[in-house]
């Protein structure tokens, strides 16, 4: 009996070259992310993580490199990618004078007829992602008026609002305190494994990263240099190598925790 054909995975990026403005950015990426797997993408400023997610969402373009759950990006169109890929970018464009509410209804865009108007259903699955990021009364507030933080659970609560299968999450918690970071992780964890979401995302803070990860990439200078569980990708010695960092890392309840620590003192040399 041959085996069942196995799904195609939510994203497979083969060789992927971009360069911005002549200059090379990414050189020869391969990722690849299975359906309801959360995948997410360590790497020091500067090495290509938003560049990276961007061309996975089709805000850049990657002829031929990249596939989302086996179709070819550059053959979905505008409003049937909205459907599967949904991205929260790392310093999102807020438009002036939008209120709450409506900014989170432009999830819903891909929903609502050409010239048509949201329906009680757009409106419910708005609140709803409200309330569970503990936003609810914030729906009539003016968007530029919110905190970093309040804000930044806005622009997520968006991108749970359109409903796609897979999030791009571009440093989703790097303007939240860590009781929002928690929550909205564990929010988002909590959709992955009851709407069986996929999640690619980037984040700077190592051992949260590798707390929500099954698996991570360490990507430096446009290139994969790593990539495999938490345990295999956070440790001493890639740290060392690739952010030159200094860490101790050590075992916690959910994987490894990378605690950054003072090198030891260069030997002052008498002159
Ligand atoms: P990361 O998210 O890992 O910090 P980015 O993907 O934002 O890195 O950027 C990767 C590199 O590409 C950086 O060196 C950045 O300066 C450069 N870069 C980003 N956008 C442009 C652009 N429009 N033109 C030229 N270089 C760019
Ligand atoms: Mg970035």
């Amino acid at each position: 009996m041959s085996a069942p054909p196995s799904a195609a995975p939510a994203v497979a990026v083969r060789d992927l070259h971009v360069s911005l403005d002549g200059a090379p950015i990414l050189a020869g990426v391969d990722l690849t992310v299975a359906a309801g797997e959360w995948v997410t993408v360590i790497g020091p400023n500067g090495a290509g993580k938003s560049t990276l997610l961007r061309a996975v969402g089709g805000l850049l373009p990657a002829p031929g490199a990249i596939s989302l759950f086996g179709t070819p990006s550059e053959a979905l169109r505008r409003r049937d990618r909205a459907r599967v890929v949904a991205t929260v970018a790392q310093s999102p464009i807020v438009p002036a004078g939008m209120s709450v509410l409506d900014y989170v209804l432009l999830g819903r865009t891909p929903y609502i007829p050409t010239l048509g108007r949201e329906s009680a259903a757009d409106l419910a699955a708005a609140y709803d992602v409200l309330g569970g990021l503990d936003l609810a009364s914030f729906h009539d507030r003016e968007l530029a008026t919110l905190s970093g933080g309040e804000r930044q659970r806005v622009f997520l609560a968006r991108a749970l609002a359109q409903g796609a299968t897979l999030l791009l999450l571009d440093e989703p918690t790097s303007a939240l305190d860590i009781g929002h970071q928690q929550e909205v992780l564990e929010l988002v964890d909590q959709l992955r494994r009851e709407h069986g979401l996929t999640v690619l995302a980037t984040m700077h803070d190592l051992s949260i990263a590798g707390e929500y990860a099954d698996r991570m990439v360490l990507l430096a200078d446009g290139r994969v240099v790593a990539a495999g569980t938490p345990r295999e990708v956070l440790t001493e010695q890639l740290l060392a190598t690739w952010y030159r960092a200094t860490v101790r890392v050590v075992d916690g309840d959910h994987g490894p925790l990378v605690v950054p620590v003072r090198p030891a003192p260069r030997p002052i040399r008498a002159g």
